[in-house]
């Protein structure tokens, strides 16, 4: 027998009598102004949209736990971290980055991978992705790069010449185009990829002593992707086959599980290493720094209320605890500014007080005040300033982190662009990547890049010849393009490489 429902409401509580006829004065109308639900209805329908994620629109998230598995207390005094067998509540949200909120799953793209620890001193946010590196490596440059990664301004259409000009003159950017335009770049499925905190941080210990690390999330369900006709297919097949992958293996309780592994670099072998341990475009080779496992993700619950849970979810790298912080690196600079800003505009001020974004067991006692669609007692009588005498909460001179020393010349430092920028990319691709992974690599360029003008066909080619002849010979050949010319545009410098190619 069917359950007695609830009587429904306005959205103030009042019972409504029928939700299928507006009144109307006789029945073929015209409607009565004095139809208050049929307004309230519409007004609220006519706001349902909220700003669009600038970049990661389209999402989809789940709820799990965190437990670490080996003691890692003797380099972060993070409380959630303190002991083995040590379980906290988290939330990861993956997401594509240029695609509209709309767009398909299967598309070429970074995967985001964002996850929210909620822990007994706060929330600790880790916003990564699915490649231990990025394209950039100064936030001034990302406004630009997103730009070129959307819809030209003119057409709104998705554009090969803007998108492989700024690649070809940047070419920091390399390292990371290479693994967009492997298979990792359109992964099957969210379960099938790792997470990489990508950026380093800092983690500290009770007595002060600092280390600075990177996040691997390695995937125990192993790496699975689609090739490029597969994703093409997709595109069109199913567009969220990866959301609903995701969704129905946790609904069938095949809960996805991923080992973290983190590598650790000491500050003195920071000052002399061979590739700067802050730049975003370079990872630590695991030779060097091996990696250590010390904890496992496992996602066990879906959202009830995507737009709650999922759309709402708001993520920053600025959201530590005591025990981990930022590193000098740039990009993550930029960064923690940028992700609470955005917040901010997509979801007002008080967005820390939604549900899936306030501290679980932990106290929020901020001297923060009022704004739009503020929810809780808003500080009730308490003191909304500090220094108080009335007994208002105090900050924790305890938990201050190590000082770190920085010295230098207050100027725009720029990244002079040298062979060490190419070794890496060199490195996956002659060591790293099977015969399949380059025949994929390559034929996925090419199927792309043909598009664009040649003189940028030509820029960018040089480039992978740089990274290794073999991958710039195959790449050119592909493309049609004289590989001499390519040789040649290779051996000038960047500067002589732009002004070669200008038309
Ligand atoms: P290793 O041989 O120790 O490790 C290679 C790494 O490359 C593995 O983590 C592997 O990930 C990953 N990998 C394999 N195929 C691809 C691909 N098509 N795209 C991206 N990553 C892939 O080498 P090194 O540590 O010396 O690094 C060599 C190169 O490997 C680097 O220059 C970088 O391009 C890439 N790499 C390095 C990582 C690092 O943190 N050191 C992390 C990821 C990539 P998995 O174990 O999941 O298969």
């Amino acid at each position: 027998m069917k359950k007695p429902k609830d009587i429904l409401t306005t959205g103030f509580g009042a019972p409504v009598e029928n939700d299928l006829n507006s009144q109307t004065a006789g029945p073929k109308g015209p409607v009565l102004m004095q139809d208050v639900h049929l307004l309230e209805k519409l007004a609220h329908f006519d706001r349902e949209r909220i700003p669009e994620r600038v970049v990661h629109a389209k999402g989809a998230g789940a709820h799990g736990y965190f437990e670490v598995t080996h003691d890692v207390s003797r380099y972060t005094r993070a409380k959630f971290l303190s002991e083995v067998g040590k379980k906290t509540e988290v939330f990861l949200r993956f997401s594509t980055v240029g695609g509209e909120r709309g767009s398909a799953d299967s598309e070429r793209d970074p995967r985001g991978f964002a996850l929210k620890f909620y822990t007994e001193e706060g929330i600790y946010d880790m916003v990564g992705n699915n490649t231990p590196i990025f394209f950039i490596r100064d936030p001034l440059k990302f406004p630009d790069f997103i730009h070129t990664q959307k819809r030209n301004p003119a057409t709104n259409l998705k554009d090969p010449d803007m998108f492989w000009d700024f690649l070809s003159l940047t070419p920091e950017s390399l390292h990371q185009v290479t693994i967009l335009f492997s298979d990792r770049g359109t992964p099957r499925s969210y379960r099938t990829m790792n997470g990489y905190s990508s950026h380093t941080y800092m983690w500290y210990n009770q007595k002060g002593e600092y280390c600075w690390v990177k996040l691997h999330f390695k995937t125990l369900q192993g790496i699975n992707n689609f090739t490029g006709e597969e994703a093409d297919r997709m595109r069109g097949e199913d567009p969220d086959c990866v959301t609903r992958d995701l969704h129905a293996a946790i609904a069938k309780g095949d809960y996805p599980a991923w080992r973290l592994e983190i590598q650790i670099m000491t500050p003195e072998q920071a000052k002399s290493y061979r590739f700067d341990p802050f730049d975003l475009t370079k990872v630590w080779p695991h030779a060097d720094f091996p990696p250590v496992e010390i904890g496992r993700l496992v996602l066990n619950r879906n959202p009830e209320n995507y737009f709650a849970e999922v759309e709402q979810a708001a993520f920053s790298p600025a959201n530590f605890v005591p025990g981990i912080g930022p590193s000098p690196d740039k990009m993550l600079q930029g960064r923690l500014f940028s992700y609470h800003d955005t917040h901010l505009h997509r979801l007002g001020p008080n967005y820390h007080l939604l549900p899936i974004n306030a501290p679980k067991g932990a106290a929020m006692n901020s001297y923060q005040r009022d704004g739009f669609m503020r929810f809780d007692a808003n500080g009730a009588g308490g003191p909304n300033y500090w220094p108080n005498s009335f007994g208002g909460a105090e900050p924790d001179a305890g938990v201050t982190p190590p000082p770190i020393d920085v010295a230098g010349m207050a100027a725009r430092h720029a990244f002079v662009l040298g062979d060490v920028d190419f070794v890496q990319v060199g490195d996956l691709y002659a060591r790293v990547m099977t015969d399949t992974d380059r025949d994929h690599l390559v034929r996925n360029i090419v199927g792309h890049l043909r598009n664009a003008q040649k003189r940028i066909q030509l820029r960018q080619t040089a480039l992978f010849y740089k990274a290794h002849p073999e991958y710039g010979a195959r790449v050119a050949k592909g493309l049609e393009l004289d590989v001499k010319e390519v040789e040649r545009l290779a051996k000038m410098s960047q500067e002589e490489r732009v002004a070669a190619t200008a038309k």
